[in-house]
């Protein structure tokens, strides 16, 4: 992201952000409630529109290009096809509800990917197992625990095979005992290296698996560091005076 901005209104929610990641890291992001976290992880899968600077996932532009390529006239049915590169999970599950977990998991690479049904299936079967679901595969969302729904919901981000992954405080729905097995779920991926956004107050998780952490607040980003030194020695005293409140 290099110079990235964007407005509702008067509010300036991103502030000329510049941000690079690289193939394979694991970033946390920390930051107050307000500071731009989830507005800056939307306009990364398109679901928001940047006022200014530009973002590249894998050469890929996302962000409106100051160069004037006006990539907002992209066709929607390009846009669902890039954003199908970007998996992202939310706070909310937002699964759908009328449709069974496996029926979740092939709709996008059947309409999306284009995958025949029965290798979406396939697919979907492995994917199952990779986060211990494999005997839910035809509940219906609402059979399942919260940590369970957000275990699917990790399932179907990844059934597109997304370059990058977001997750938007994927935790902070859940009762406190669901919270170990998606957080768990979420540090395999680590393991194998996929690359991953998280946006957590799950400090001893990002601490635990994150390479990078970036410090948020009104917009901009005031420390980007490791998570040795942001927890043991944060430069910036806004930092260190949100850690102090979360730990
Ligand atoms: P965070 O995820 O760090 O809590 P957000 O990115 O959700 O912060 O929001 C940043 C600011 O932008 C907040 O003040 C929020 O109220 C505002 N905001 C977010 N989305 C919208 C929107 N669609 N319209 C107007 N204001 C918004
Ligand atoms: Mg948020």
């Amino acid at each position: 992201m290099q110079g990235v901005s964007k407005s509702f209104g008067h509010l300036k929610v991103l502030d000329n952000i510049d941000l690079t990641l690289k193939a394979g890291s694991v970033t946390a992001i920390l930051g107050p409630s307000g500071s731009g976290k989830s507005t800056l992880l939307r306009t990364i899968n398109h679901l928001e529109r940047v006022d200014s600077g530009f973002i590249s996932v894998d050469g890929e532009l996302v962000g409106y290009d100051q160069r004037g390529t006006t990539l907002y006239e992209l066709k929607e049915k390009d846009i669902l096809k890039r954003r199908a590169g970007i998996g992202m999970v939310f706070q909310s599950f937002n699964l759908f509800p009328h449709l069974t977990v496996l029926e979740n998991l092939i709709e996008a690479p059947i309409t999306v990917s284009g995958l025949s049904r029965s290798d979406a299936i396939l697919v979907a079967q492995d994917l199952l197992a990779r986060v211990g679901l494999s005997d839910k595969i035809n509940a219906y969302p609402r059979q399942l625990s919260g940590g369970q729904q957000q275990r699917v919901a990790i399932a179907r981000a990844l059934a597109l095979k997304p370059k990058v992954l977001l997750f938007d405080e994927p935790t902070s729905a859940l009762d406190p005992e669901l919270v170990g097995e998606v957080l768990d779920v979420i540090k395999e991926l680590a393991s194998t290296g996929t690359t991953l956004v998280i946006v957590t107050h799950e400090i001893g998780f990002a601490r635990e698996v994150a390479d990078t952490v970036v410090f948020m607040e009104g917009g901009r980003i005031l420390e980007i560091d490791t998570p040795d030194r942001i927890f043991t020695n944060a430069a910036h005293p806004r930092t260190c005076e949100f850690l102090a409140k979360v730990l």
